[in-house]
């Protein structure tokens, strides 16, 4: 398959979000220098999450996005809100034992809470929508979520969860390709443009002051480090960089760590009551292969249809094409239905999946990786760095303990030297 660069504008991705965002604030960039107690670097989930969380404590804040408000990830992604952190809370087991593994877990429910707050509390109209399904491919997946229910069971989760066999699964998926699934009334779907950019306005009724079109260029670390933009500068006590994926060659220490995966997405036209022959539409659906499968109907009647994650970074020569195909396999009776938008964007892949939430030095801080699994996790970073910044940082230490290794083969081959490992996995999906 032929694979090439996505291309990209400064303006929000063609996307069925951007097509559907509305009238939003547009914010200025950044001309000349300011002071802030916090400057926060890039405006997606993460930078806002935490701009939010650092102005409703009373810091004054400045946050520099070098393109739109949510033009990453967070304004592409597939509006699946899932809890937990991308890695079992097991995984925190060996170095702070089972108080770990609970206070993980606690934060994985946490991460979900926060996002509905936030809509609640600012009024967000996001398409807010809850209910959710694992989907599975093989017998060894229907094993997987009898393992999951039962230790969500055990540890408390306060929302319904079961098991769906595959008949029922099929009155509320019409695909004859899974064998069951793992319902879960606590996760769900959303736009996510929309709500980073109600986010976004939040914070700055609040008093933080967003610039757009204003890409860090430099951070000079010291006492009052300097985070210098295209045409401005910001004095500030802290710093905090959100970057993810896009963050480039501003700090060569987050990026070495973190490698760009690309995901696609495709958008149909609306389906009217044809919907209802393909699945509820109040699902949000996600099997369990390593290059996994998301769907879920829109709030005005579109599928919108993920996947094809590659390790690459890079994007398949005709995507449109690549997802249809993918659709079709599960949905076969969408074959005439025509596709209105189409894009992708790049995932924060850490190396051994845990969220890379730390310090660069005593006053400069960072939140990336989330590994393909952020909507939700980004705004309990954002807090956690919140809290760290005003002085309460156990919770931001515990991710911290985490070495985060760079990835091996340096800035030209580590990309290339990860997809070829991740061929591995990938071949684990077929047995
Ligand atoms: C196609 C796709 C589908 C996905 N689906 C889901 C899903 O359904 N559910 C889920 O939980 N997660 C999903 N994800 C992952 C999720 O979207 C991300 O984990 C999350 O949005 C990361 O947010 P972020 O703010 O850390 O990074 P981003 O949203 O990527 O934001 C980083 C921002 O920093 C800016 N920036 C970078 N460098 C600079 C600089 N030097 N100066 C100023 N600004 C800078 C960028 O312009 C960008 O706006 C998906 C991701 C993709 C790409």
């Amino acid at each position: 398959m032929l694979l090439r660069p996505l291309k990209e504008t400064r303006e929000h991705t063609a996307s069925y979000y951007a097509a559907t965002l509305g009238t939003h604030t547009v914010y200025p960039s950044l001309q000349d220098t300011v002071d802030a107690d916090v400057c926060v670097v890039g405006g997606g989930f993460s930078g806002v999450s935490t701009a939010l969380h650092l102005v409703e404590k009373g810091y004054s804040v400045v946050l520099v996005e070098a393109n739109r408000i949510g033009w990453g990830a967070t304004g592409r992604n597939g509006g699946q809100l899932i809890g937990g952190l991308s890695t079992e809370p097991e995984t925190f087991e060996a170095k702070f034992g089972r108080e770990g593994v609970a206070a993980a877990w606690r934060m994985g429910v946490e991460a979900v809470e926060i996002v509905k707050q936030r809509i609640e509390k600012y009024h967000i109209d996001c398409d807010l929508q809850f209910g959710y399904c694992d989907v599975a491919l093989k017998p060894r997946h229907m094993t997987s979520f009898a393992e999951t229910l039962k230790s969500q069971q055990d540890k408390g989760y306060p929302y319904k969860m079961r098991l769906v066999p595959r008949d029922e699964l099929r009155t509320m998926i019409h695909s004859d390709r899974y064998l069951g699934g793992l319902y879960n009334e606590g996760f769900g779907q959303l736009h996510p443009l929309k709500l980073c950019v109600g986010e976004a306005a939040a914070a700055a009724r609040l008093g933080a002051r967003i610039f757009e079109h204003s890409r860090a260029t430099r951070i000079v670390r010291g006492q009052l480090p300097e985070v210098h933009t295209e045409q401005g500068l910001v004095r500030a006590n802290s710093v905090v960089v959100c970057g993810d994926a896009y963050l480039g060659d501003l700090v060569p220490e987050l990026s070495s760590r973190n490698l760009p995966a690309s995901s696609f997405i495709i958008a149909t036209e609306p389906l009217g009551d044809r919907a209802k022959t393909v699945m509820n539409s109040s699902l949000a659906v996600c099997d369990l292969r390593w290059a996994l499968d998301y769907f879920r109907i829109s709030i005005d009647g579109r599928m919108l249809f993920g996947g094809a994650c590659n390790y690459t970074g890079l994007a398949p020569g005709d995507i449109t094409e690549t997802m249809r195909k993918k659709m079709l396999w599960v949905f076969p009776q969408l074959a005439d239905v025509k596709i209105d938008y189409t894009w992708g964007g790049q995932i924060g892949i850490s190396m051994n999946r845990i969220p890379q939430v730390g310090r660069l030095s005593d006053n400069i801080f960072y939140a990336q990786g989330y590994s393909g699994h952020g909507v939700a996790p980004t705004h309990l970073m954002g807090k956690i760095v919140a809290e760290a910044v005003d002085r309460k940082p156990e919770r931001l230490d515990m991710f911290a303990a985490y070495s985060h290794m760079p990835f091996p083969g340096g800035k030209w081959l580590r990309q290339p030297l990860y997809a070829l490992g991740m061929l591995y996995y990938r071949t684990l999906d077929f047995l």
